[in-house]
C-alpha cells in the first residue's frame, strides 16, 4: 500500500486518507483540508469560486467571510450576489499575488500565479462580457415579444373582418 508521512505529527499514513488516524489533521488534497481555516487560500481557487460558485457565497466561505456568505446564500435567487461575486472573481484576477496574501493570507507569500494568469484573466472578462450580455437579452427579449403581441393586436382589430360582404339568403 503507498503511504506518505502526516505533514502534522510526521505519522506514515495511507496515501489516500483525507485526515490523519493518530493526530486528525486535514491532509492536502482532500476536501477537509481544502476548507479548513488553516490552510492558506489559494487566489485561483479564489476565482474559481467566485465565477462559478460565487451566487451562493462560496468564494466568501472559502476566504473566512463567513457573514457575507450566509448573506449571499441567503439572497442568491436576487441574481445580486452573482453579479457582484463577478466583479469580485475578476478584481481577483487582477490583484497581485503579495496583495491577496496580504489580505486573505496574514502576510504569507504562499501564492505564485503560474503560466495560467493570463488564461484566467481572458476567461474571467469572457464570463464579464457574456454575464452582462446575458442580462442584456433577459431584459430586452420580454419587451420586444410583448411589443410584438400588442402589434398584432392592434392589426387584427383595424383589419376589416372580411372583404366581401357575407352573402344574403
Ligand atoms: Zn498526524
Amino acid at each position: 500500500m503507498e503511504s506518505k508521512y502526516c505533514h502534522s505529527c510526521g505519522e506514515q499514513i495511507a496515501k489516500t486518507a483525507s485526515t490523519c488516524p493518530k493526530c486528525g489533521a486535514p491532509q492536502a488534497g482532500s476536501v477537509s483540508h481544502l476548507i479548513s481555516a488553516a490552510t492558506p487560500r489559494n487566489k485561483t481557487l479564489t476565482v474559481v469560486f467566485a465565477l462559478i460558485l460565487g451566487a451562493f457565497g462560496v468564494h466568501k466561505f472559502y476566504l473566512r467571510q463567513y457573514v457575507a456568505g450566509v448573506i449571499y446564500l441567503l439572497f442568491f435567487w436576487t441574481y445580486i450576489p452573482g453579479l457582484i461575486a463577478l466583479v469580485e472573481g475578476s478584481r481577483f484576477v487582477f490583484m497581485s499575488d503579495a496583495d491577496f496574501d496580504n489580505r486573505y493570507n496574514d502576510g504569507q507569500q504562499v501564492n505564485k500565479s503560474g503560466p495560467l494568469a493570463p488564461i484566467l484573466a481572458a476567461v474571467t472578462i469572457l464570463m464579464a462580457i457574456i454575464a452582462v450580455l446575458s442580462i442584456i437579452v433577459a431584459i430586452a427579449l420580454p419587451a420586444y415579444q410583448d411589443y410584438r403581441k400588442r402589434a398584432e393586436a392592434r392589426s387584427n382589430k383595424d383589419k376589416p373582418l372580411s372583404k366581401t360582404p357575407p352573402a344574403r339568403s
